[in-house]
């Protein structure tokens, strides 16, 4: 391993790449099957959904439009305020669509009850959620989701699209960061 090398700064790897590429293959099965005739929205939720987003759209063997929406919840970074604001909207009206939200990680669930009351304010049809990860023990609102490729504990993980301070987006698979990097910066 190299000085700079982003592993350096894990404890230890949680999902491999391997892992990741075979549950994106079977939920992308799964969504060409029941999104069947409903043209359906998928809905990037910027920016630590894009990795799964792009990878997953690309399984789904249908008809289908793009949108990207970003969100920001206020906060220390480790840690989800519940507050929400739209820091980028969707391009398109959703009026009468049947929604796919793509999110990286369900955790208080605030900020997808959020999303979801705004969607269906604007008009959608249908709103489900696919997550990549998913860590329920944190909930801190009761939210339906859909599709979730894994099931995580409670530990603050990074790569595959998710961040800590903006790095690490560009780890091809998942890892639990290493405490001394967020002691370090407190
Ligand atoms: P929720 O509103 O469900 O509490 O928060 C979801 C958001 O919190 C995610 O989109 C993500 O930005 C952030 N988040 C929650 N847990 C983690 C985690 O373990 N790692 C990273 N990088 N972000 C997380």
């Amino acid at each position: 391993m190299h000085e700079q090398s982003l592993l350096n700064d894990l404890d230890h790897v949680l999902i491999t790449a391997e892992e990741i590429d075979l549950a994106v293959t079977r939920l992308g099965k799964e969504i060409t099957k029941e999104f069947m005739n409903l043209n359906p929205v998928f809905i990037c939720i910027l920016k630590g959904a894009s990795v799964f987003f792009t990878d997953l759209m690309r399984k789904v063997d249908l008809p289908l439009t793009t949108d990207f929406m970003a969100i920001s919840s206020y906060g220390s970074s480790t840690k989800t305020s519940g507050v929400v604001r739209i820091l980028k909207d969707l391009d398109h009206d959703i009026l009468g669509k049947d929604v796919l939200v793509v999110e990286d990680i369900v955790d208080s669930g605030l900020t997808l009850s959020y999303i979801k009351k705004v969607l269906f304010e604007r008009g959608a049809r249908s709103i489900r959620i696919a997550t990549l990860l998913d860590k329920p023990a944190r909930r801190k609102i009761e939210l339906e989701v859909d599709y979730a490729c894994f099931t995580i504990p409670n530990e603050f993980v990074v790569g595959y699209g998710l961040d800590y301070q903006e790095k690490y987006r560009n780890l091809p698979f998942v890892g639990v960061l290493h405490p001394r990097i967020y002691t370090e910066e407190e």
